[in-house]
């Protein structure tokens, strides 16, 4: 523990990094804080931390945060600090201009997961009512819009079906496409004590994570598959289950679609769904499926939990209703110890889709072509909200390069760099008229702005955020808004400057609004989650206290509808030119883009990414670790150094994407989930060549 002095007085709050929603107690002198302690009453955490959440509070101060808003006319031109005011109403005034002179739906937001419900509901409000279009996306684009997509088709709810204490009751744990470790280190730990007891570990990853064999931990089999071939592997694991006679027969018949099951059923068990039959794709031996696959399904309580690993790519939603289907077909949803659990990167990526920042649907997942649902939207808010879906974000892109998108409202996300292929959304942010952020930082998307609004930090805002097992906690002011202005009280002022009448006292406005018109939000207030700590939704009339476990007696859809999970290959194939594939992940230390991460005490314990390859690959290429290295691709090239690593496979490279000079989007291409346009990530083609020091 680091106590930089006496406290005077501490404010309980929540970590705002990852999907675990760590519960924090800020220990305050003033409006300085002296430690934050993870708070042992937090449910998400009982008392646990890791060490991206002890530190977090150093960025919030760091000396890099911007604190005055700031204009220019290009972006060659210098940046000028003018009064909040100044800045509001030159934004206003620009997106009026603009669409004068393009049209209605030439402007559009991008809202963030750091973001809490309260600010990413106006975001979304503000491009509905004052834009008056529904050009509104959130960064869950980017990461887990397969997830609401493939859980909706398939169980009815946009969301993972358990609380994290469920996985104490767990059997068998099946983790496909996620480093918990690294990426969810205090729920890595439960799972980590749960395996200790006993439960059996399956997992399901390219690259030999922590979790498949650590002085901690032992998984029983852990299916090496080559990126890319995700749905070939969950289909034959499927194929097994159903030629083997391992369906939950009575669940199914009681509570799943019948016929989407025998249509399900007949696929599946199709000779070139088998282990055998798809093993040269995956690349993993036939028999090592077939175990894996018998020992989930014949678990008392097997339990799923994926990452991006899963969602990003090509394939990603088919991937998430394939992990929905083999849950089914073996009884494993609806009770404790169980069910399809996604592991959302940031903290408020549930929260992001729950508020209706998704061009298609409002708050509550409800299709803007519902009438029902718009028009109580419309009642509320005194305008008329169109029907028609708005653009998603890489949408955004190519109408600026197209001529038809010249204004974007960007809160609190680096899309110059989290998004892929750098060099198509930069040429896309030169195209438009008048870009805003609004940040903490000068980031690399700043670098593209003509506006720019300070953002405040979790220590400074009030609010929700919901985690990954759909748990909202609150986020507690512990000091004023260094720039003057909260984040929401920029949107609503931005609004008003547009001469749409938002007007909220405060936050807590913001959330009984929601509450008032979000079914699975209804019963949710800030008295509420004073007196219960955190809820999780639905929250109504049926579960005033909240909803632990879904799909008890019912799936949310009424029964639970098989999805055919045909095998697509990939579009980004190896070739001679780029005979290996990247894929990308991250590290315990570091977060996401590392704008927070890299201006704190995390920084000395990682500070640069690296290539991670196979001794094989590397010493074909005569390549050793700490040597430098240059990676192409089909999309652009960058530089790294390199460490060479049994954890790889051989014919695949790894590296995290923390650093902006590393660059590691530079290289990703533009393949995109065919349902979400969710980004291809996870599989590159690439060359590597050894490169002197740049
Ligand atoms: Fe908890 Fe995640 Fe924050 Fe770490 S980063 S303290 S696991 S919420």
């Amino acid at each position: 523990i680091i106590r930089l002095g006496q406290p005077e007085h501490s404010v309980i709050t929540t970590c705002a990094y990852c999907g675990v929603g760590c519960a924090f107690k800020a220990e305050m002198k003033g409006n300085e804080v002296v430690n934050m302690t993870p708070w042992k009453d937090g449910k998400a955490n009982e008392g646990h931390s890791c060490v991206k959440g002890r530190f977090a509070w150093g960025y919030a101060t760091h000396k890099d945060r911007i604190l005055k808003p700031m204009i220019r006319s290009k972006i060659t031109d210098p940046w000028q600090e003018v009064s909040w005011d100044e800045a509001i109403q030159h934004t206003a005034s620009e997106f009026r201009r603009l669409q004068a002179n393009y049209g209605r739906d030439s402007i559009g937001g991008i809202t963030s997961s750091r973001c809490t419900n309260e600010e990413t509901y106006l975001v979304q409000k503000l491009v509905r009512a004052a834009f008056g279009n529904n050009n509104v996306d959130t960064c869950a684009r980017v990461c887990h819009s397969p997830t609401g997509y493939g859980l909706k088709q398939t169980l009815g709810e946009s969301a993972g079906t358990q609380t994290f204490k469920s996985v104490e009751k767990a059997d068998v744990i099946m983790v496909i496409g996620a480093n918990p470790t690294d990426g969810h280190p205090v729920f890595a730990s439960r799972m980590k004590k749960r395996i200790r007891e006993g439960a059996k570990l399956i997992v399901v990853d390219p690259r030999r994570i922590d979790m498949v064999k650590s002085p901690h931990v032992q998984a029983q089999h852990h299916l090496p598959l080559r990126p890319g071939t995700n749905v070939a592997m969950v289909t034959a694991m499927a194929h097994v289950i159903v030629t083997e006679n391992l369906i939950a027969e009575d669940f199914v018949a009681e509570r799943c679609d019948l016929k989407s099951f025998g249509e399900w059923r007949e696929f599946v068990a199709r000779p070139e769904n088998s282990p055998e039959a798809v093993a040269a794709a995956t690349g993993v031996a036939a028999a090592d499926v077939r175990a894996a696959a018998r020992l989930y399904a014949r678990a008392g309580n097997a339990a799923i939990y994926y990452g991006l690993g899963v969602t990003e790519h090509s394939q990603g939603s088919t991937m998430v209703m394939g992990i929905a289907n083999l849950a089914m077909a073996t009884g494993n949803v609806g009770r404790e110890g169980v069910g399809v659990n996604p592991l959302r990167g940031q903290n408020n990526v549930q929260g992001s889709c729950d508020m209706g920042s998704f061009p298609h649907e409002l708050p509550g997942y409800r299709h803007v072509s519902d009438s029902t649902a718009r028009s109580s939207f419309e009642a509320a808010w005194g305008v008329e909200i169109s029907p028609e879906p708005g653009l998603r974000i890489p949408n955004m892109f190519d109408a600026a390069l197209s001529g038809g998108f010249k204004g974007l409202y960007c809160e609190g996300e680096d899309i110059v760099q989290s998004d892929p292929n750098t060099q198509h959304v930069a040429a896309a942010m030169l195209a438009m008229e008048c870009v805003v952020v609004q940040d903490l930082f000068l980031n690399e998307t700043a670098k593209y702005a003509h506006v720019f609004l300070p953002g405040s930090s979790f220590l400074e805002k009030d609010g929700t955020f919901t985690n990954a097992e759909r748990r909202i906690s609150r986020v507690r002011k512990v000091m004023p808004a260094k720039a003057g202005l909260a984040d929401w009280e920029v949107t609503v002022k931005l609004a008003q400057a547009l001469g749409y009448p938002m007007a909220y006292r405060n936050p807590g406005e913001i959330m009984e609004e929601i509450a008032a018109l979000t079914p699975t939000f209804r019963g949710v207030s800030y008295r509420k989650l004073d007196e219960l700590g955190s809820i999780q939704w639905p929250c109504n009339d049926d579960a005033p206290e909240g909803t632990p476990t879904m799909h008890i007696d019912r799936f949310v859809r009424g029964k639970g509808k098989f999805i055919i999970t045909q095998y697509v290959a990939t579009d980004e194939k190896v070739t001679r030119k780029f005979p290996l594939l990247l894929t990308t992940g991250r590290i315990l230390s570091q977060y996401n883009v590392g704008a927070q991460t890299r201006r704190t005490e995390n920084n000395q314990w990682h500070s640069e990414d690296r290539l991670e390859i196979h001794p094989h690959d590397a010493q074909e290429r005569g390549i050793q670790t700490d040597d430098w290295v240059g990676i192409q691709s089909r999309a652009g090239e960058t530089v790294l150094r390199a460490e060479v690593s049994e954890r790889m496979q051989p014919g695949v490279v790894y590296t995290t994407f923390h650093f902006p000079e590393s660059g590691a989007n530079v290289i990703t291409t533009d393949n995109s989930d065919w349902a979400t346009n969710c980004p291809e990530y996870k599989v590159t083609a690439v060359q590597v060549m050894p490169v002197m020091q740049p």
